[in-house]
């Protein structure tokens, strides 16, 4: 685990909101690739106040976060993908309490990610725990999405919390 990714690197490399949806911008579509809309390749650029880029040429609209869990959250992608940091590089499962001391959410908040963030893992193709960048770039998007739920491993970490999701 010499390689791994420190936290001070997690927050070299994302410092704010908007280097995360750069993130999954980058990863997801790219900066630059052919507009679905006009069918030009174009560089694309960030919207203010909007998780939304827009092609250079035509301005269509580009959202990153669709289909992610990112989407509809109310935690910021800063909080999420530090979450996805603890799990990846703790050797265990991280509990909800200990995501909601670690991030300063309500254990709500935290039994929420973490179900939702052991489900990305759980898809994310070739992931394994203390991996370098590439497993964790394909964690902080999810992999593929896929509808399998429960699931819980051993259960030995399980919370007690809140039903459904
Ligand atoms: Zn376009």
């Amino acid at each position: 685990m010499s390689e791994k990714f420190t936290v001070r690197d997690f927050f070299n490399r994302f410092p704010t909101d908007d280097a995360c949806l750069e993130h999954v911008m980058e990863v997801r579509y790219g900066l630059r690739h052919e507009c679905s809309h006009c069918g030009q390749k174009a560089s694309f650029h960030k919207i203010t106040d909007r998780k939304a880029y827009a092609c250079s040429r035509c301005g269509d609209h580009v959202y990153p976060c669709a289909g992610t869990v990112y989407q509809d959250s109310q935690t910021s992608l800063q909080l999420w993908f530090y979450a996805i940091y603890l799990f990846v590089t703790t050797r265990h499962d991280v509990s909800g309490k200990e995501l909601q001391r670690q991030l300063g959410v309500t254990y709500k908040t935290a039994w929420r990610m973490g179900q939702h963030i052991r489900k990305l893992m759980r898809n994310a193709e070739g992931f394994t725990m203390l991996q370098g960048h590439v497993e964790l770039d394909e964690a902080y998007v999810g992999g593929k999405r896929s509808g399998k739920r429960g699931a819980w491993g051993s259960g030995q970490d399980r919370d007690y919390g809140p039903k459904g999701t």
